[in-house]
């Protein structure tokens, strides 16, 4: 399977809460065709901790509120192209052997 995000892009969120957000690509999952993207998709939870020192942190049981990001399907996102800086679509190209990425707008490899 060829991913045609990988780590590194800047995309674009097509669709859900983050519609209209950019942001870069940090992990990619294969496997769940998701992108995880810097400060997108993120969710706030409340979390009990209880203080792992007890001498640093008084008062016993503690609420806190962790930030998580969640991956995103891949096909919820774009890839901002970085020549011509649109969103776009990727091809693929065969040259000196080697597959690089094409953006589909402006027809410049990407890599
Ligand atoms: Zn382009």
């Amino acid at each position: 399977m060829i991913m045609k995000i990988r780590k590194g892009d800047t995309i674009k969120v097509l669709i859900g809460k983050d519609k209209g957000k950019t942001g870069q690509v940090e992990r990619i999952f294969p496997k769940t065709r998701g992108v995880l993207i810097l400060s997108v998709n993120e969710y706030k939870r409340h979390v009990k901790s209880r203080a792992r020192n007890p001498a640093s942190r008084q008062g016993g049981q503690k609420s806190e509120i962790i930030t998580i990001t969640k991956p995103l399907p891949i096909s919820n996102v774009a890839l901002i192209c970085p020549k011509c800086k649109k969103p776009t679509r990727i091809g693929f190209q065969i040259e000196k052997g080697k597959k690089i990425r094409i953006c589909k707008k402006c027809s410049k490899a990407i890599d």
